[in-house]
């Protein structure tokens, strides 16, 4: 069975609201953080690393999904040490999430693989881009990270249960 999840990185990666407005280079302060050159940092949230672990052993596919400047965000994931924790990039200076989305599941049909929309998983600390993600691709899961869904192992809760994992 194909399935793929989408991770926005801000506030659901990640703890900072938006790596775009952080001044790199980047330093490791921690196992899970980083800092800017004004001191600011960046911490990757609990359980996260984790889930994407358990959706690997799955079977499952993973990609960020993110409204930022590319190299930015790259640059923050990199120094992480976390960038190959996901199978393709997706992000973006334009607020086009569907577009992200529809992309990649172009490329990779292209390459053969299927994927149903009820077996993609987008999650996101906001819900901004659902109007325009529901008018192309109706029917995926949007798990609304700590508001509906309060932490990672409920999202592997819901994942399994939705694919009867
Ligand atoms: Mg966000």
């Amino acid at each position: 069975m194909n399935w793929i999840l989408f991770l926005d990185l801000d506030g659901t990666f990640w703890d900072h609201l938006d790596v775009s407005e952080t001044t790199p280079p980047f330093e490791r302060i921690s196992q899970y953080a980083i800092r800017d050159r004004n001191g600011e940092t960046l911490t990757i949230q609990p359980g996260v690393l984790d889930f994407l672990n358990w959706i690997k052993k799955n079977g499952g596919l993973t990609s960020t999904c993110s409204w930022n400047k590319p190299e930015m965000a790259l640059s923050a994931l990199r120094k992480l040490g976390v960038e190959n924790m996901f199978d393709y990039q997706r992000i973006s200076p334009e607020p086009r999430k569907d577009l992200l989305i529809q992309d990649l599941m172009d490329k990779l049909e292209e390459k053969g693989v299927m994927i149903p929309q009820k077996n993609v998983f987008y999650l996101d600390d906001r819900d901004l881009h659902m109007p325009d993600i529901r008018r192309t691709l109706p029917d995926i899961n949007f798990l609304h990270m700590w508001k509906v869904v309060s932490d990672y192992s409920e999202a592997r809760d819901i994942i399994k249960r939705t694919l009867k994992l």
